[in-house]
């Protein structure tokens, strides 16, 4: 058994993780990150559409980008409940919708080798299992680690989160495919149906390949493999993608919303950014911008609040709430409204399914 004494542990090295590393270490810190993962980036878990977001670019991008996107195609299920085939769907173009498709992989490896270069010390095939009532930390491996301040960003089902109180409850279950593509493509696709309850389905063009997926609530996971296979077998009828499968994922997002991000264990300070604090998008599950700007800005927080600016954590939550609470708030909302009326009926009309989708102006309506 090790002790380990550092001024900060990192949680996880996802694209959080790593940017609140890579800021620590680049301020001078002395970081200690890890993950429970065996590689850096893999395997990947993501269908890798990063969205361009008006004046921010997310940073280190350059090297991974696979393709541009420029637009999005939202196909709405008929309403003739006989008819739920993908191909009676309604489609809809968005013209201006940009983005890119990013291999993931390299994009969260070059992050760790990033903060690796700043100097954080990080380590794979280790997690914690345990945060104590005064914050030391236990690891999967049996050593100790004695921080100043913890950064967990370590997912969806944070166990740096659980030690303060702050759970996402809500989650949504995923399936995905990576297929060839046969035709270029430069849109990303989405299908809205009552099949899909809470969530959509999504074509996003990689190049020479395609990432098919869905998203729904947990009580209906067992309708992920079949509409996967249905939305799979008509693409490939229609001579978009081919028929062999070359990759499974999948994988939890969570859909609750922000949570409180910030806490004490005794006297270290205790910070949550990424999914671990439920900053990606409840209704499009987009989540990668958030984790690289909450991660960055957890680490810049963590660097000042242990220079003596007493004032870092209340900042910390302030730039989160003002970056991020508008939107999620919302999406929160119109999540509500979607599985009241699915609760309720069962069945979403064509315009119900559309309000709960930001390619149309309903969306955004208060
Ligand atoms: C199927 C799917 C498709 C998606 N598609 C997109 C998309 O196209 N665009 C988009 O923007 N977002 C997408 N997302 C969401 C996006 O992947 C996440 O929002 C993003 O990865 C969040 O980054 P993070 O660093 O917070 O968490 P993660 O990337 O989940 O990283 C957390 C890290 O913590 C580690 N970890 C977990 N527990 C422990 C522990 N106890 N100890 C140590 N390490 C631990 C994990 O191994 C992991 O490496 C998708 C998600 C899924 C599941």
């Amino acid at each position: 058994m090790q002790k380990h004494d550092v001024d900060i542990l990192v949680v996880g090295l996802g694209p959080a993780g790593s940017s609140a590393a890579s800021a620590a270490s680049a301020a001078g810190k002395n970081v200690l990150a890890i993950d429970r993962k065996a590689k850096a980036g893999y395997p990947v878990q993501c269908a890798e559409f990063v969205p361009q977001m008006m004046g921010v670019e997310v940073k280190g991008l350059s090297n991974v980008i696979e393709q541009p996107i420029k637009s999005m195609d939202t196909f709405v299920e008929a309403q003739d409940p006989n008819s739920t085939e993908p191909d009676s769907a309604e489609k809809f173009i968005m013209e201006n919708f940009p983005g890119h498709m990013i291999n993931r992989g390299e994009f969260d490896r070059e992050l760790v080798e990033k903060a690796q270069a700043n100097g954080a010390d990080c380590r794979f095939v280790v997690g914690i299992s345990n945060i104590d009532d005064d914050g030391l930390v236990h690891l999967t491996n049996g050593d100790v680690v004695k921080a100043k301040v913890i950064i967990g960003a370590d997912g969806p089902r944070s166990k740096t989160g659980q030690a303060i109180g702050q759970v996402n409850t809500e989650l949504l279950e995923t399936r995905q495919i990576t297929v060839n593509l046969l035709k270029p493509h430069f849109s990303t696709d989405i299908f809205l149906s009552n099949e899909i309850p809470g969530g959509y389905a999504w074509l996003f063009p990689k190049g020479k390949v395609a990432n098919i997926g869905l998203g729904l609530i947990p009580q209906e996971k067992s309708s992920l493999k079949p509409v996967l296979e249905k939305l799979h077998g008509f693409l490939v009828k229609q001579g978009r993608v081919g028929a062999e499968v070359i990759r499974h994922t999948g994988g939890a997002i969570p859909v609750g919303g922000m949570l409180g991000t910030s806490s004490f264990k005794g006297a270290v300070l205790v910070l949550l950014a990424g999914d671990a604090a439920g900053l990606t998008n409840p209704i499009t599950g987009a989540g990668i911008n958030a984790a690289v700007m909450s991660g960055q800005l957890a680490g810049e927080a963590a660097t000042n609040w242990l220079a003596g600016d007493g004032d870092a954590v209340e900042e910390y939550e302030e730039e989160l709430e003002a970056l991020f609470a508008r939107s999620l708030k919302h999406a929160v909302k119109r999540r509500g409204e979607i599985l009241a009326n699915w609760n309720d009926k069962g069945i979403l009309s064509a315009s119900e399914l559309q309000k709960g989708w930001i390619a149309f102006p309903e969306y955004w309506q208060a």
